[in-house]
């Protein structure tokens, strides 16, 4: 079996060695240390703003996102405007309509950008912030978030970005767009096992938002989390073996680097995406492409039969699509522990079933 899937992922055999340990006892001095480190290096990754705090919650990516719903937004101080491009930031618009957030839903057409021009009807709107992911993971679109940084700082709006598929893909500046939150899941490009979402926090939204105000969700709580993570610590026991495997992940990331990081989720996208393009009947859509994924257009195959195909027949296992797009449309992720070999291997298959 090998993963090309957009999480859980492909795993690095240390990574899994390190998650299969004894688990220690976590309410202790030394385990809060390893929890700040973590911290420290979370933000770093994401060149956070000085007095930015980051929190480790036991939930996967969508618990992160209404973890920032329910303890940022108030339903009577705000509105909200989000980037509904597909399914995740449809996610936060239902999040929104749950919680009773006042919220508009910019509807983005499947082969356009997040473009400024797109952004233009929303100025001087009365609204408070703009939830949006950094790409859109179930088309592998890519917003530009220098732009969103640029009109949510002109408009006075608090930033919420879900980058649970982007981060360690795309580059991604926290202080560069000024981002209020930014937010990500162990199981995408970390390529650690689904359980824990990772949170970066401003110090604006910390002072704002995260020190007085009651939190609506008990569980979720990013101030209860907040308040505990400043002694390294969390309010209820969270998901060790994964924080085991994260501490081994970020200590890899800071010896090789986070451009380095980058430089191969690139290289291996660049690398898929020239191959494809010598196979006719496969077709690359063209919007704006994040590094995590290759979104395949299948023409007259049918993209849900060709996975379980090549699922059942090769063992390569790419990632279907639901909704509208089911029969239409594959992801092949380029996270987690692949080499250009496993594309060969991948684009082999694929040149056998396209003949
Ligand atoms: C995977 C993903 C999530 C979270 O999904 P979970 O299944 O809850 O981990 C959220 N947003 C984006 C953009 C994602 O790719």
């Amino acid at each position: 079996m090998k993963l090309f899937t957009v999480g859980p992922v492909q795993m690095d055999p240390a990574v899994l060695e390190a998650g299969a340990r004894p688990l220690p006892y976590f309410r202790t001095a030394e385990f809060s240390e390893q929890m700040l480190q973590m911290e420290t290096q979370f933000l770093r990754l994401l060149n956070a703003p000085p007095e930015s705090r980051g929190v480790f919650m036991t939930a996967s990516g969508t618990g992160a996102m209404e973890a920032a719903v329910t303890s940022i937004l108030n339903p009577d101080r705000d509105k909200a405007l989000v980037i509904d491009g597909g399914s995740f930031g449809h996610r936060f618009a239902e999040l929104c309509e749950l919680y009773r957030i006042p919220y508009v839903a910019l509807q983005l057409p499947f082969d356009a950008d997040l473009t400024e021009e797109r952004l233009q009807p929303y100025r001087e709107a009365g609204f408070t912030a703009l939830l949006m992911q950094q790409a859109e993971t179930s088309l592998g679109k890519r917003y530009d978030m220098t732009m969103a940084g640029r009109f949510c700082r002109h408009e006075g709006l608090y930033l919420i970005v879900d980058a649970v598929s982007s981060f360690l893909c795309d580059p991604l500046d926290m202080t560069g767009c000024g981002a209020d939150v930014i937010l990500t899941a162990s199981q995408k490009a970390l390529a650690l096992s689904p359980g824990l979402s990772l949170l970066a926090l401003s110090p604006r939204i910390i002072a704002e938002r995260l020190t007085d105000q009651p939190s609506r969700c008990f569980y979720l709580s990013l101030s209860r989390a907040l308040d505990n993570m400043k002694r390294g610590q969390t309010p209820f026991t969270p998901a060790l073996s994964v924080l085991e495997q994260l501490a081994y992940r970020l200590q890899q990331l800071d010896q090789l680097g986070l451009q380095a990081e980058l430089n191969q989720r690139a290289s291996l996208a660049a690398y898929f995406r020239q191959q494809i393009r010598q196979l006719p009947g496969l077709r690359v859509p063209g919007y704006t492409l994040s590094n995590s994924l290759t979104p395949l257009l299948t023409g007259a195959l049918d993209a849900h039969d060709l996975f379980v195909d090549l699922k059942d027949q090769t063992g390569l296992v790419v990632t279907p699509n639901g909704g509208t797009l089911a029969h239409n449309l594959l992801r092949v992720g380029h996270m987690g522990h692949l080499v250009r070999t496993d594309y060969d291997a991948l684009i082999a298959a694929l040149k056998t079933r396209l003949a």
